[in-house]
């Protein structure tokens, strides 16, 4: 098994830990036709050109009517105009015995405080403050930067909307905890029956 893991593989397992099972550990991916997928994935390459500061008036031309609607939103937030420290960046830090980390789809920073946008073409995690990605994120800025000044931002491109998580120093302990207590469940976990009436990618091969 990967000794890395990223907030998707801890979503997944709590979601269903024989579909990770499938995608982790014996490594099936299932092909996935997904337009929603695919507008996402453009609006996220064109974010990271333009905060890299590369040239993007061909790619702004290619761009749908909606896509361009959305990507102007985006473009237009304030954290836009922060200092941009990366954009899909990739940061991990060591918790116990594993690795966790995952790829920002960009870190700013304005007046000492750090900012990790996540563009969402669905809306942000219901319980966001203590969704994996949150919870991942924010920990390995901390770690890497050594600051406890941080919050997250996910920008919901559909409805036009903020989530914002300011981390608390007071909350640390309760993030290691849902962490160790997840990857203990992965360690322990014995392939249990399938589920009743549940459906997935992999509900062909999963007997
Ligand atoms: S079909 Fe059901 S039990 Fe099988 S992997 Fe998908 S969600 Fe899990």
């Amino acid at each position: 098994m990967e000794l890395m893991f990223s907030p998707n593989m801890l979503k997944i397992f709590e979601q269903c830990p024989r579909m990770f099972n499938f995608r982790y550990v014996e490594g099936i991916n299932m092909p996935v036709n997904d337009d929603i997928f695919a507008f996402g994935k453009n609006i996220h390459a064109l974010a990271s050109y333009y905060l890299k500061k590369n040239n993007i008036d061909k790619m702004e031309k290619a761009l749908s009517d909606s896509e361009f609607e959305t990507w102007n939103y985006l473009k237009s937030c304030k954290y836009f105009s922060y200092d941009v420290i990366g954009a899909e960046y990739n940061l991990a830090f060591k918790q116990n015995k594993y690795f966790y980390g995952g790829r920002l789809d960009a870190l700013v920073k304005e007046d000492n405080k750090y900012y990790i946008l996540d563009y969402k073409t669905g809306s942000a995690p219901k319980n966001a403050k203590y969704d994996y990605q949150t919870i991942i994120y924010i920990l390995a800025v901390k770690e890497f930067f050594k600051t406890d000044s941080i919050e997250f931002i996910y920008l919901d491109l559909r409805n036009r909307a903020e989530t914002c998580i300011e981390y608390k120093p007071e909350i640390y302990s309760e993030y290691i905890k849902q962490l160790d207590e997840i990857t203990h469940k992965i360690e322990v976990y014995e392939k249990s029956p399938r589920k009743e009436n549940c459906k997935c990618e992999y509900s062909k091969i999963c007997y």
